[in-house]
């Protein structure tokens, strides 16, 4: 038992804090040369649902001489019980503090997580200023991710950033931090190495130089080290990208398999920061897409395919894709959605894709509400095509359609913001298939950010934002229309942070100082303390959202995107002068990402056409099915899964076992399998059931095996057995189940006790619920209580109409035992107890079998 595990049913998740993924990396700690640890600023659903951070953790455990983990930003409850516990974090695989690590990454990707690394590092025991991991053996800490793009205002707390794409540098990293290790070298070796790999920023080589209080020179102080270039892999197709991605089980996010299908974006919208710094467009190709939806298909068990890009519309052969996904997997119940659509181009195929996925509403992003503004931006569609777009959505059968807006973009006008209004009311008449359509819009603030045109743009203050809403919710008053807006104050932290420099790492430490986490997430975001740190930093925030001259010195200058800074002011120009600039696919028009050699846009031939593409018709299901009850075992941490968890579990497992599962009927199909009632989440259990409806007989044995197969570890087919096809469910028959309980070193449970609470004819207790609190019989739900020779408890609790009661409340009312006290207890459900047994006579076999006893499946 690791320390962190004395803590995980304090916490809300506790799955969170361990790797109970399927495909998770288990290695000899000793037999590695190097322990790496990825560490992402958010929670685990949000991290897990970074493609990125999952890519470099199976690419690094590829290698036998690294063994990789994961850790993730504790949520507040946890950060408070190993605050007070004085347990540090862990990584999720080993359960080893973070401290021990030779190498941690971190995925930034997001400003506004900036407090959360400081807090991994914190409870990790780790020294937050690289300045104080000199001496002594401290992990190596790198940051990598869209972020890196001006790692300035973190520049204090790392010893290095990879500017670019990781596949091929990780490694490197890896093997520079390994070696450095291995020869036992100062610290200044290790940052020489790692400013020899193409694309790594170490930011102890750059001084800033201030004057005025303006930034006037980042000095490079290494010789032939004064510009760090992106790193870019020329060719995705044979790029690494995971045949076996993790399982997970606790629901991040975004749940379902990603395969990135291009990176980069030809389309070059002025204001977006990834469209410049993963330039150019590099296509995978539909052999491979499909190859990899295929395996990671089959070793998750998922029922979704997502397909990513910036602009996955773009992909040359999208249509021919979409439709191979469809043909291959859509018989099998699996989805294929397209998170990132742009307004034209919309094809029937990708509506007919989108269309196997849930209906939860369709999003469009217009931007901009007048075409000059969008002419400004780069975005280069006519309200009729807007139109004609949305019309299509409708006719597909949406009803509800999401569009998202910037304001505050340079040039703007209460005419752009009026344009808003007037393109939400023209699509809100359109009438589809299903009727009128509901229209809601989202609108955020415009950041400028680094490498982009806009980068010397002015950012609207908090106070023209407020404005702006003021007058667009006068404007939208009376419409009936939902409209959203992104926090105007953490618009402003963002825009602060994203063109900062490296003063601001001095207000990064006082806020987080000052009990700042979590930042991105509105309920957790207190402006006060920000503008309170920055105080003390002594540093006006006004001056970094204001307009930059364009031939000052900027934080970033020292890291080159491979776009140059003249083609960003030409782009610049041309958007004062409302002009648009095609689609370099069209037609080079030499940015400087490519050398034309190696580095060139990858497109990939135009596919099979992009006609309209119908679903197979499913073959509906059979009446006649074949029913199988599962015991299965639940232990170590799977205990910490709630019920929800163990659905998605199984109904992924039975997936990944190739079962043929019977699927109920509807639009929207599931899995036909009914689940036992659970134990209290913390217990483990040897006595959990499901009933599983196939369309085929199978061997039991055949069915136990192949789950056994596709579980993941802690999870164990004990036993199958085949039932007629109506028979009850298990918890219309289940009327009771046997606990172990075993008390930690130093306490003993009082037989007299146990004694005293048999002779009572009731013990009401009070149970404390959200909803509401509520009285109980304690007395009446305990069947026998007994206290053995080894020291354990074993109690048998009847399962009655009305409120049940948990082995721990037993334990803590019967025997006095303070909440830490019945938290250290270990609790097995052993066994569960049937009604009354009855003959059954199993289809087309010519034998009875009776159902009765404890723990039998049926
Ligand atoms: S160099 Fe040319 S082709 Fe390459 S990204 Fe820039 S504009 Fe596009």
């Amino acid at each position: 038992m690791k320390p962190q595990d004395r803590i995980l049913d304090q916490v809300t998740t506790p799955g969170r804090y361990r790797a109970l993924e399927l495909n998770a990396a288990r290695k000899d700690p000793d037999a590695v040369k190097l322990r790496a640890c990825l560490a992402f600023p958010d929670t685990y659903e949000v991290g897990m649902s970074h493609l990125g951070a999952r890519l470099l953790y199976h690419l690094l455990n590829e290698q036998d001489w690294i063994w990789c983990e994961r850790a993730y930003a504790p949520w507040r409850d946890m950060e408070d019980a190993l605050r007070r516990e004085r347990i540090p974090l862990s990584a999720l695989e080993s359960g080893d503090p973070l401290a021990i690590f030779d190498l941690i990454g971190f995925s930034l990707t997001y400003e506004l997580g900036y407090t959360n690394v400081l807090n991994v590092l914190d409870l990790g025991g780790i020294p937050l200023l690289a300045a104080e991991r000199e001496d002594g053996h401290w992990p190596v800490i790198i940051g990598g991710g869209p972020c890196a793009s001006n790692p300035e205002p973190m520049a204090d707390f790392f010893d290095a950033f990879l500017f670019g794409d990781g596949e091929e540098a990780a490694l490197e990293i890896a093997r520079a931090v390994s070696d450095w290790k291995a020869a036992g070298e100062p610290k200044s070796r290790l940052r020489e190495r790692l400013s020899e790999i193409p694309g790594v920023y170490v930011p102890a080589f750059f001084q800033p130089v201030y004057k005025d209080g303006r930034l006037i020179e980042v000095k490079a102080l290494k010789p032939c080290y004064d510009r760090v270039r992106r790193r870019i892999l020329p060719d995705l197709d044979s790029a690494y990208f995971p045949t076996r991605p993790l399982a997970p089980v606790i629901e991040p996010v975004h749940d379902r398999v990603m395969v990135e299908i291009a990176r980069g974006c030809a389309r070059g919208c002025r204001f977006c920061h990834a469209g410049i710094i993963y330039r150019p467009v590099r296509e995978r190709s539909t052999t491979k897409v499909l190859e990899l939806a295929r395996s990671g298909l089959a070793a998750t068990g998922y029922e979704e395919c997502s397909l990513l890009a910036l602009s996955a519309g773009d992909h040359g052969c999208i249509g021919e894709m979409l439709l191979g996904l469809i043909r291959e997997h859509y018989g099998s119940r699996v989805s294929v959605s397209l998170p990132s659509l742009r307004v034209q181009g919309l094809s029937d195929a990708m509506l007919t894709a989108i269309e196997t996925v849930r209906k939860t509403g369709f999003t469009l992003a217009p931007e901009a509400g007048t075409e000059r503004l969008r002419r400004v931006i780069n975005k280069d569609f006519t309200e009729a095509e807007l139109m004609a777009t949305a019309r299509r959505v409708f006719d597909h059968g949406w009803r509800t359609l999401k569009l998202y807006f910037m304001v505050g973009l340079p040039t703007e006008t209460e005419e752009d913001l009026r344009g808003i209004v007037r393109l939400a009311d023209m699509i809100s008449r359109l009438k589809g298939a299903q009727g009128r359509p509901q229209v809601s819009v989202s609108l955020s603030g415009f950041i400028p950010k680094p490498h982009t045109p806009f980068q010397w743009e002015a950012q609207a203050s908090v106070e023209r934002l407020t404005e702006v809403q003021e007058f667009l919710r006068g404007e939208f008053s009376g419409r009936g229309r939902k409209v959203k807006w992104q926090d105007a104050r953490m618009s402003w932290l963002e825009g602060v942070l994203s063109r900062g420099d490296r003063r601001l790492g001095a207000a990064v430490l006082g806020a987080f100082r000052r009990g700042r986490r979590f930042d991105g997430w509105s309920e957790h975001f207190r402006q006060e303390d920000w503008v309170a740190a920055l105080a003390d930093a002594g540093l006006d925030p006004a001056t970094y959202l204001a307009a930059r001259d364009l031939d000052s010195v900027l934080p970033w200058d020292r890291l080159d995107p491979g776009v140059s800074r003249e083609w960003l002011r030409a782009e610049r120009d041309r958007a004062y002068a409302e002009t648009i600039s095609p689609d370099c696919r069209e037609g080079c028009f030499e940015c400087g990402a490519c050398d034309h050699d190696l580095v060139d846009p990858r497109r990939q031939p135009a596919g099979a056409g992009d006609g309209p593409v119908s679903l197979p018709e499913r073959r509906p299901e059979p009446e006649t099915f074949f029913l199988f009850r599962v015991r299965y075992a639940r232990r170590e941490e799977m205990r910490l899964l709630g019920q929800l968890d163990v659905t998605r579990l199984f109904t992924r497992a039975v997936r990944r076992a190739g079962l043929p599962i019977r699927y109920s009927q509807g639009f929207h199909p599931m899995p036909r399998i009914m689940f036992g009632p659970s134990p209290p989440l913390g217990v483990a259990s040897e006595a959990e059931y499901i009933d599983l409806e196939l369309i085929r007989r199978m061997p039991e044995a055949e069915v136990a095996r192949r789950l056994q197969a596709a579980f993941p570890s802690g999870i164990e087919a004990l036993e199958v057995r085949e039932l007629p096809p109506r028979s009850a469910p298990i918890s219309a028959i289940v009327n009771g189940f046997d606990y172990s309980v075993t008390p930690p070193d130093g306490l003993a449970f009082d037989r007299r006790r146990a004694q005293q609470f048999l002779d009572r004819e009731t013990l009401v207790i009070t149970q404390r619920r959200e909803k509401g609190d509520r009285e109980v019989d304690l007395r009446s739900r305990v069947k026998s209580l007994e206290v053995m020779d080894d020291g354990r408890l074993l109690m048998s609790l009847r399962v009655v109409e009305g409120p049940g009661v948990r082995p721990q409340e037993v334990a803590q009312h019967v025997f006095g035992l303070s909440e830490d006290e019945v938290r250290a207890l270990a609790i097995v459900r052993l066994a569960a107890r049937f009604k009354e047994a009855r003959p059954v006579r199993y289809p087309g076999k010519n034998e009875q079998v009776r159902r009765a006893g404890p723990s039998r499946a049926g």
